[in-house]
């Protein structure tokens, strides 16, 4: 599995590609290009191009959940692309999400999406590759994580606390352990890898890239931190929604690499 990080709100010195505070992940695996959420603007088709990386390949899109920083890039990829590629999503991903009146959801409706490509929608997991898999709905099991709603969602016509339940993320499943890859992580990174550990029937965890949605909560760094070493976890790559305070902690006890847009990793 190869992953090239097209979007990420940081970029590295000397490597001219463009950054925003949103998210996406190109990732190869197998016979399947698959692109990991579309970021906010263009931003990720402009790097797709510097790098030359020929997006109309795409046999699969996969949304980690549907605020705006993670899909409204599909606006600027869907319209052009062949209709065969598959699209991969938790059922509430595309329902309208409010901050107070501010539309923070996804650019289509379920109906506009199922006119533009193969939808697939799920609460349980799906295999896109015979290695990689969705996680669907991540059970919620921790008591320092996912504890606030953001804004609202509507259901059949009705704006409830949004508490995120769409937001999930991809597992690698190596011959040496997993590879855990989030979006935002609102369902708490813990409970995501504790989710993809039950999924695979694998304790190894071999590396983690993603935003894990932590900023100041110093419960919620201490017991993440506590969590990531009881689980061992080889090197980790934390990004978009992790504050500099949360890596600084994560850094003294934990092999942590600094992401940018323009990154690859590869995991055999
Ligand atoms: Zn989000
Ligand atoms: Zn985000």
């Amino acid at each position: 599995m190869k992953l090239t990080v097209l979007c990420d709100n940081n970029t590295y010195i000397d490597q001219y590609y463009l950054g925003e505070p949103a998210l996406c992940f190109y990732i190869e695996d197998e016979n399947r290009k698959i692109l990991l959420d579309a970021g906010y603007s263009s931003v990720f088709k402009k790097n797709a191009a510097l790098m030359n990386l020929d997006l109309n390949q795409l046999t699969d899109i996969v949304i980690s959940h549907g605020h705006n920083d993670h899909t409204r890039g599909l606006k600027y990829l869907l319209p052009s692309l062949k209709k065969d590629v598959t699209l991969t999503v938790h059922p509430h991903a595309f329902k309208p999400k409010y901050d107070g009146e501010e539309y923070i959801g996804a650019p289509f409706s379920k109906d506009e999406i199922l006119s533009l490509v193969k939808y697939r929608e799920s609460f349980d997991p799906v295999s896109i590759t015979s290695r990689l898999i969705f996680l669907g709905q991540i059970p919620r099991k921790t008591d320092f994580e996912a504890k606030n709603p953001i804004g609202c969602e509507v259901v059949d016509g009705e704006r409830k606390p949004d508490f995120l339940i769409d937001d999930s993320a991809l597992v690698y499943k190596s011959d040496k352990g997993l590879f855990v890859i989030t979006g935002c992580s609102h369902s708490g990174i813990c409970n995501i890898i504790e989710y993809a550990k039950e999924v695979c029937g694998e304790d190894r965890i071999i590396g983690c890239i993603g935003g894990f949605h932590i900023f100041d909560d110093e419960e919620q760094i201490r017991k993440t931190l506590d969590y990531f070493c009881s689980n061992n976890i080889q090197k980790l790559y934390p990004c978009h929604c992790v504050s500099l305070k949360a890596k600084c902690e994560f850094m003294k006890a934990l092999n942590v690499e600094e992401v940018g847009v323009g990154l690859k990793i590869e995991v055999v």
